[in-house]
């Protein structure tokens, strides 16, 4: 057996030292930290030229095998096969890049089982955490539990159904997911899946899912019938890792087509949430792509614009409810993972998140601060603009984009203006825009906007593009879960769903 050197740390204990599988199962560092590599791995000169010829899956395997030494290749050959095989997503190339013109192009991550790019990380986490459990010697059922207010909850259902070793149970807000989220969940195939609606809004729902992870009496409940609680949140190292694959895969396919040549730079920009999706653009440049800037864009919870900016995090300020719902948040988790490689001290990084608990606000040090704006961008958008960056792009390019797509060419048109900097560059995206019809629709200038599913076919009719097949479908899908619980009732929700 050779030596394990690959190993994970937390950003607020240097001292603590994971395998990734431990790292997987175990989600969070007992400390409150993230569980992060001790190094980023770098990719070997000739590797990009060698993955440049390779499909998805075979660069998935490449770039992930990096970071998990005790995962064979077959392992992990397998895993890729499954999670991006053609059964879950509609194109064989997975997460393809649409040219715009010589030096924009956009990564499409949408093109799995829910239509969001989470889809790129819940297909490959179970497979992750299920060998990361075999090999930890857990053998009871893991049961993963989430509370959603719409894209997560999906694609994790979708990511775990039918999956051997583990059940999923879901909960949302009933007044607080779009008529589609819904339909969406409550219609969920699968023999290992539970869905429940929690009276009350999303916020209500996520004090009830963590209150169920800290009830001592359930946990030996659960235990008497085999099963233990995880979780399949963003801040999971499971879910981080698979991202990085697609920025390293989109410079390929650019370096394959001839549009960028071997070294030559990229920009990428990234519309942004909880920081996940941006954090593994940024491991990708560590390992070696050759990425310069990072665009950040934001909404009008523009919190993360204003860090790039001033160095200065501040939560405590007016929430927005957008059009593009999945980036509303006020604290970016897995921001403390890039403190970390910024500050190199966990300390201070540990510092930093008291003060954010305590007063919901933190400044970095000024060498922090340059650290980060040596690299990163921020920019913001507001809903009109979101809409006319949409009836913009659509009109001179014809291609469609959904709303936190748009707030990403929003936030490009921006930093160019502002920088003159025109380097190649990558705009996430991020949505199908079937997801958000209303929305698109109402960008294209269309004033009556159907009611239901009937929205899929006008944006159809008014475009051309054919709805994806997942939502499409939900038309005919038979309803399997209308179960509503008060949020202090969660516990018999769960215990009959384990019977
Ligand atoms: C989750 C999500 C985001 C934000 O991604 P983060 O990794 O949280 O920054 C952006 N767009 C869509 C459609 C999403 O579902």
């Amino acid at each position: 057996m050779g030596m394990i050197e690959m190993q994970y740390t937390s950003t607020r204990d240097s001292s603590v030292r994971f395998t990734a599988s431990q790292a997987i199962t175990q989600g969070l560092s007992a400390d409150g930290g993230l569980l992060t590599p001790y190094y980023i791995p770098k990719l070997p000169g000739n590797a990009l030229d060698e993955l440049k010829d390779m499909p998805y899956q075979a660069r998935a395997v490449y770039v992930m095998k990096q970071f998990l030494e005790e995962f064979t290749v077959k392992e992990l050959t397998d895993f890729a096969a499954a999670a991006y095989g053609p059964e879950k997503f509609d194109t064989p190339a997975v997460a393809p890049v649409h040219t715009l013109n010589e030096s924009t192009h956009c990564l499409e991550l949408w093109h799995g089982p829910t239509c969001a790019f989470k889809d790129m990380a819940l297909q490959m986490l179970p497979h992750l955490l299920t060998a990361s459990l075999t090999k930890t010697e857990e053998f009871r059922t893991v049961c993963i539990l989430v509370a959603t207010s719409g894209d997560t909850g999906k694609g994790a259902l979708e990511g775990f159904k039918d999956v051997k070793g583990t059940r999923i149970l879901v909960f949302y807000p009933k007044d607080g997911v779009s008529a589609v989220q819904e339909l969406q969940m409550v219609t969920q195939e699968g023999d290992n899946v539970g869905v429940a609606s929690v009276i009350g809004n999303f916020d209500d729902a996520q004090t009830g899912v963590k209150r169920l992870f800290s009830d001592e009496a359930l946990r030996k409940e659960l235990d008497k019938r085999g099963f233990f609680f995880s979780s399949a949140n963003s801040i999971n190292w499971g879910r981080v890792l698979p991202q990085i694959v697609y920025y390293v895969s989109a410079y390929c396919d650019l370096l394959r087509d001839e549009k960028v040549q071997p070294g030559q730079a990229i920009n990428v920009c990234v519309p942004t949430g909880n920081f996940g999706n941006i954090l593994a653009a940024y491991y990708a440049r560590e390992m070696g792509v050759p990425i310069d800037k990072l665009i950040c864009a934001s909404n009008s919870n523009n919190v993360l614009t204003d860090f790039i900016r001033t160095g200065v995090y501040d939560r405590n300020r007016k929430f927005y409810n957008t059009e593009s719902p999945s980036m509303d948040i006020l604290i970016s988790s897995n921001l403390e993972r890039l403190l970390l490689t910024l500050t190199q001290d966990v300390d201070e990084v540990k510092g930093y998140m008291q003060q954010l608990n305590a007063t919901g606000r933190y400044q970095v040090s000024d060498k922090v601060k340059e650290k980060l704006q040596q690299r990163f961008f921020g920019y913001c958008c507001d809903d009109g603009e979101t809409e006319k960056v949409i009836g913009r792009i659509y009109a001179k390019d014809r291609y469609l984009v959904d709303p936190h797509t748009a707030v990403a060419f929003s936030a490009l048109e921006q930093y160019r203006a502002e920088t003159g900097d025109e380097t190649p560059c990558v705009v996430v995206s991020t949505a199908s825009p079937f997801k958000f019809c209303g929305s698109v629709l109402s960008a294209l200038g269309e004033k009556n906007i159907a009611s239901g599913l009937d929205v899929l076919d006008q944006l159809s009719e008014k475009t051309g593009l054919p709805a994806p097949a997942p939502l499409a479908g939900l038309r005919g899908k038979e309803i399997r879960f209308t179960t509503t619980v008060e949020k202090a009732h969660m516990v018999d929700a769960v215990l009959s769903m384990l019977e």
